[in-house]
């Protein structure tokens, strides 16, 4: 097998040739077609996560076959094709896990962090955390929904019931998160980087009734806000853009430093919360919805061999929605 390695933070990843890993009890080995590019690999290689594996194989947005299975490995085939996510096993004896919490888990092993991941033409997975996929739709358009479509869908639900949703940072999540709001009836405010009227047209394109900069306010206060943009500065920014007894939720894995801010922003029961990783059963329930709208993703393709120009494309907003990394470019 080949994979992208990352060796130390703030490097490049380098194409490496290893031997096929066989899998353990309770794993499958995946045949890999597609991995999304999601911006928590950016915090991986950036050094912003703390205590990765390394060297690491980043990549949590997988999809493939199953080419062999471990002892003890029920419900999954080989040939079968499957998604493997960034929840790549949980201890299942934590309060957390016990309570049906296992997105906070004392003792997981996350997909492209600190297990190996999907930037590579095999992995390895714990069976019970991949989701079969079936047959339809394109591999790496179905890529995104394993991370961007899964904290999407995990963010949305945080956000409550409100019609209004300001969606801040336009990319992989927020393009998915349009098209499953606007499928829920709400209406859809996008803000972008100031002055990137291309995103602002991409965002409207997908149903945003506004689109503007995030410097700008919205037409009208909003009822929830989820921020997909790492930038701390943006939290007192959407918590001015939300109505009394808004919510803003915070749907990255990392920000930057929330500058400080008057309290009367956050009064008048206003909530501000972050949300973190996944659990299967979000997986098993976004599945099935995006199947039941025909979400459709919209990919910029990449050989796996330039996973470097793919991360730093999405450093500097140089696609709409998500980068996949393919076998072969397309
Ligand atoms: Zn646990
Ligand atoms: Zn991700």
């Amino acid at each position: 097998m080949h994979a992208m390695v990352l060796s130390r933070p703030r490097s490049p990843l380098q194409w490496t040739e290893r031997a096929d890993p066989s899998p353990g009890p309770g794993q499958i080995r995946v045949r890999i077609a597609a991995c999304g590019v999601c911006r928590t690999d950016l915090h991986v290689v950036d050094g912003e996560l703390p205590e990765p594996t390394l060297p690491i194989v980043p990549g949590h947005e997988i999809v493939g076959r199953v080419d062999a299975v471990g002892a003890g490995v029920h419900g999954l085939a080989v040939g079968e094709r499957v998604g493997i996510p960034w929840l790549g096993h949980t201890c299942g004896v934590c309060s957390y896990c016990i309570a049906g919490r296992e997105n906070l888990c004392d003792r997981p092993l996350f997909t492209g962090y600190t297990r190996d991941g999907g930037y590579a033409t095999a992995a390895l997975a714990d069976a019970r955390y991949a989701f079969p996929l079936g047959e339809a739709g394109d591999d790496a358009a179905l890529a995104p929904l394993l991370c961007a479509g899964l904290i999407g869908w995990r963010s949305l639900g945080m956000a409550g019931d409100g019609r209004r949703l300001g969606l801040y940072g336009f990319g992989a999540a927020a393009h998915i998160v349009a098209q499953v709001a606007r499928w829920q009836r709400r209406l859809v405010y996008a803000f972008t980087r100031p002055g990137d009227a291309a995103t602002q047209a991409f965002a409207r394109g997908l149903g945003a009734v506004w689109a503007g900069g995030s410097d700008e306010p919205p037409p009208e206060p909003l009822d929830a806000a989820i921020i997909y943009a790492p930038l701390g500065e943006l939290v007192p920014v959407a918590l001015r853009a939300v109505r009394k007894g808004g919510r803003v939720v915070c749907a990255g894995i990392h920000m930057s430093d929330i500058p400080s801010f008057p309290y009367r922003l956050l009064w008048q029961e206003r909530e501000l919360r972050s949300v973190a990783n996944l659990t299967r059963q979000d997986g098993i329930e976004f599945l099935r919805v995006a199947a039941e709208i025909g979400i459709v993703t919209q990919v910029t393709r990449y050989p796996l061999q330039q996973a470097n120009l793919a991360l730093s494309d999405l450093r500097a907003g140089r696609f709409e929605g998500a980068a996949v990394l393919v076998a072969s470019a397309a």
